[in-house]
């Protein structure tokens, strides 16, 4: 189903674009074929646009027939692939050995290229639409790349932005939201324990950071389980610990542990960081060694605004109805640069079901697995939700 009869017959020339994509993977930053297939099909369509921010990121620019609402909407989609070997087995596999979309990107940059085209062929809105074509979601930062270079700036200022991910956890025609937090914060951390080498007959001579690090890991436990409300979400997971030689009659002089933490809101991020310096600080001073941790907040995480959560759920019941659309899904621990454009413009993300029920479907895999691939028929059904986005919000009279 979808609300506008133009859109469908859409389907198979930007399935030929998604499966082109699809054929021609690149890595964060290396989105090379996806830039200029962007590039190539905005100046065909006559769109202007600015490249080069955040590396590989085009911005294509959208005049509606009227401009006198002064209002700007944002749509981004992400183009990047991973080093995942494709065993998909399409027909339109990737041509590059050890990369693939296997978070379907292709299909995001289809759905945009499509919401372009038709924007720029009807412009049936007052305003204007910025179509946000984003490099390196895949942990790059790609978003705050963008943002640095001026994304949200000048021009470019948005009212309003939104943004979609494929979800082959939920049937084709249906979609999912909520408002407040939908995906998680990311950070890593790295912990560094020195302590003293020594024969492992004499540990008494020795200040060891085997020890130390099992039960600072172990401690570390105790922050989700006892500091952490019980009705907030957060993981912390020690992922690395490194130590030794080798060797069975060697303490080590030193210990490395890394680890992610995921949080749905920035008081729990606050505490769970706060909780492990003061950790880390304790334990290296009951055992005499020297901890030193480091805490890199990577991505914000992403917090759909009430308002713009109604507005993009509402736009997506016009097409799918009123019953596919679930208001209140639960949040993923998963995390999505987006949530960065999220802390900087209110707007949106919602996910938009691909799966292909009681049918063992490459759409049904889980995102990240080398048997995954997106599912064009959901791309009329992406490319309408933005457009109705845009010309609700943007109404020319
Ligand atoms: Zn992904
Ligand atoms: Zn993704």
């Amino acid at each position: 189903m979808t609300k506008r009869n133009s859109i469908p017959p859409m389907k198979e020339e930007f399935a030929a674009y998604r499966r082109e994509l699809h054929q021609n993977p690149g890595l964060m930053y290396e989105e090379h074929f996806s830039k200029e297939m962007v590039e190539k099909k905005l100046s065909e369509w006559g769109i202007p646009f600015r490249a080069g921010l955040g590396k590989t990121g085009i911005v294509a620019i959208i005049e509606g027939q009227k401009n006198t609402s002064g209002k700007t909407i944002g749509i981004r989609a992400d183009m990047d692939a991973l080093p995942i070997e494709e065993a998909s087995n399409q027909p339109w596999a990737s041509k590059t050995k050890g990369l693939m979309h296997a978070c379907g990107h292709d299909g995001h940059t289809a759905t945009l290229l499509g919401v372009a085209k038709y924007l720029k062929e009807t412009r049936n809105f007052n305003g204007r639409a910025i179509l946000i074509f984003q490099p390196a979601e895949e942990g790059g930062r790609g978003a705050f790349a963008m943002m640095k270079d001026g994304l949200f700036e000048g021009d470019l200022k948005c009212d309003a932005v939104y943004a979609y991910h494929n979800w082959p956890y939920q049937p084709i025609g249906t979609a999912g939201i909520r408002s407040g937090a939908i995906m998680a914060s990311v950070d890593n951390f790295d912990i560094a324990i020195t302590g003293r080498s020594g024969h492992a007959a004499y540990p008494h001579n020795c200040i060891d950071p085997v020890m130390i690090g099992a039960s600072l890991v172990t401690q570390l436990q105790s922050i989700v389980a006892r500091n952490v409300p019980p009705q907030e979400c957060a993981v912390l997971s020690v992922t690395n610990f490194n130590a030794g030689t080798g060797a069975y009659n060697i303490i080590p002089d030193t210990a490395k542990i890394t680890g992610t933490v995921r949080t749905l809101s920035p008081a729990t991020r606050d505490l769970v960081e706060a909780r492990m310096k003061t950790i880390c600080e304790e334990v290296g001073k009951t055992h005499n060694a020297k901890i030193d941790f480091h805490y890199d907040r990577e991505i914000d995480p992403t917090i759909n605004d009430a308002r713009h959560t109604d507005i993009i759920a509402d736009a997506a019941a016009r097409v799918l109805g009123n019953e596919n659309v679930y208001r209140d899904i639960e949040p993923s621990m998963g995390g999505e640069d987006f949530g960065g454009m999220l802390a900087k413009v209110p707007g949106a993300y919602i996910r938009i079901g691909q799966g292909v029920p009681g049918k063992d479907s490459p759409h049904n895999r889980g995102l990240h697995n080398s048997g995954f691939d997106f599912n064009d028929d959901i791309l009329p059904i992406a490319i309408d939700v933005f457009v109705e986005v845009i010309e609700s919000q943007l109404p020319l009279e």
